[in-house]
């Protein structure tokens, strides 16, 4: 089969499209015809080798799968040849222990991710994944909406719903809000019912945000403190819940918009850096810090109804072919996308 390598870390030469074996299944997985596969930050600082934990080269990028299951493997259970599939972001979880029985198993210990570990990514014709890594997609979603509804909607789902627990009437700042994430989240705000603002360094996504529900956009030059504008837009409160996509960059501008007992939704990190930080900022305004990891099954199950509901869009920017991943990459480098890449392997 045809798929895009990488066997080092690199620029976007680190892209090869070559050609491997088919996948065979293991005995409680199945194959799937890869026909998408979302292209996600998380692929970037695996190739550029920001991204070391966990990561084993070469490998196929991808976890942003939907297709159809071909092939399956001999203990497989529910799953059928013919299935419109989606995946989690994962391709094995053990499926009994502690997190796995109680609905965290983006946690289960020995799970394994998609697309950084060795050839089970989603930047190939065909790829084989546990049958516990994947649902079916409802009649009604295409395979453009199911790829990207575990990582791009799913994580905001994950934040906004179930670690951030949204209140009606909350203010919610999204930052990073023109990425794959951001355009998602602050549709899932709004529908959790909360006054949404979005942070953009981009004047030219300003009216698109506001399209997609955001009452309030905050724009400002890379490095320049936004605060301020959040407090205005807050009536002075600043914000009850930061969904933030974007991590050191935006760290300072981040705190000084968090209202008395805020919740800061650790979800993205797109740099190496580190922060300096004093915990006493924090803790005498008795707001907290959360983390917000993938996705769960049940989440991206979720998600796959509301998006059948059409509660909310799937945000696709640009469709590239397998051997065209590397223009996919430049795109999402250079920041000036709203919404999601896709590559069509198959
Ligand atoms: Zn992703
Ligand atoms: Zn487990």
């Amino acid at each position: 089969m045809k798929t895009v390598l990488v066997r080092k870390p690199g620029d976007v030469k680190a892209l090869e499209y070559t050609t491997v074996p088919d996948p065979t299944p293991a005995p409680d997985e199945v194959v799937i015809k890869v026909y998408r596969c979302g292209v996600c930050f998380h692929d970037l600082v695996t190739r550029n080798g920001t991204l070391k934990a966990g990561v084993k080269m070469p490998c196929v990028l991808g976890h942003e799968v939907a297709g159809e299951v071909v092939a399956l493997g001999s203990q497989v259970t529910t799953a059928k040849v013919g299935h419109r599939v989606a995946t989690t972001q994962r391709s094995y979880i053990c499926g009994h222990c502690r997190f796995c029985r109680s609905g965290f198993e983006a946690l289960c210990p020995t799970r394994i991710f998609m697309g950084d570990h060795g050839y089970n990514g989603g930047y190939a014709e065909y790829l084989a994944v546990s049958e516990r890594c994947v649902t079916e997609i409802p009649n009604g979603v295409s395979y453009d909406s199911a790829a990207i509804a575990s990582c791009a909607i799913g994580t905001g789902l994950n934040a906004i719903r179930d670690v951030g627990r949204v209140q009606m009437g909350e203010a919610v700042l999204v930052t990073g809000a023109g990425g794959g994430l951001g355009v998602h989240a602050i549709q899932l705000a709004r529908l959790a019912g909360a006054f949404v603002i979005a942070q953009t360094t981009s004047q030219e996504k300003a009216a698109a945000l506001k399209a997609l529900g955001a009452d309030a956009v905050v724009v400002h030059a890379r490095g320049e403190d936004f605060s301020e504008q959040v407090r205005e837009a807050t009536g002075g409160r600043g914000v009850d819940v930061v969904v933030d996509n974007v991590g050191t960059a935006l760290f300072s501008g981040i705190r000084k918009s968090l209202a008395i007992q805020g919740r800061w939704l650790l979800i993205g990190q797109l740099s190496g850096e580190f922060v300096p930080f004093n915990p006493a900022q924090l803790f005498l305004k008795n707001q907290s810090m959360l983390s917000v990891t993938s996705t769960s099954k049940r989440q991206l199950e979720d998600v796959l109804q509301l998006l059948r509901q059409e509660k909310l869009t799937a945000c696709i920017d640009q469709t590239y072919p397998l051997e065209e991943a590397h223009l996919a990459h430049t795109r999402l480098e250079g920041g000036g996308a709203i919404g999601r890449q896709l590559l069509t392997p198959i």
